[in-house]
């Protein structure tokens, strides 16, 4: 155990995952749901490769709570919306 996830997400209001199901605890859609899908886009903009990292882990974690076999329609859902093409700001 690493401890090493960000718990900044965690606020109130913020479209934060509720976990072991992996949805928002804001508005109640499938994590991550599209207003957390912007923020998520506002406060990485300048690290687009930190976001993918931290999607990344949040996919395995959902992968295992989910029971999902990997690379399921999970991988979509949690990666697979960020912008791709473009490594600027
Ligand atoms: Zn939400």
């Amino acid at each position: 155990m690493t401890g090493g996830a960000e718990s900044s997400v965690f606020r109130a209001g913020e479209h934060a995952p509720v976990t072991p199901g992996w949805t928002c605890g804001t508005c109640g859609a499938e994590w991550p749901c599209g207003p957390k899908r912007r923020q998520l886009l506002a406060e990485y903009h300048v690290d687009r490769a930190m976001l993918s990292v931290y999607l990344g882990s949040c996919l395995a974690a959902a992968t295992q709570d989910l029971h999902a076999p990997p690379g399921t329609c999970l991988q979509e859902r949690f990666i697979g919306w960020l912008p791709r093409g473009r490594a600027t700001t």
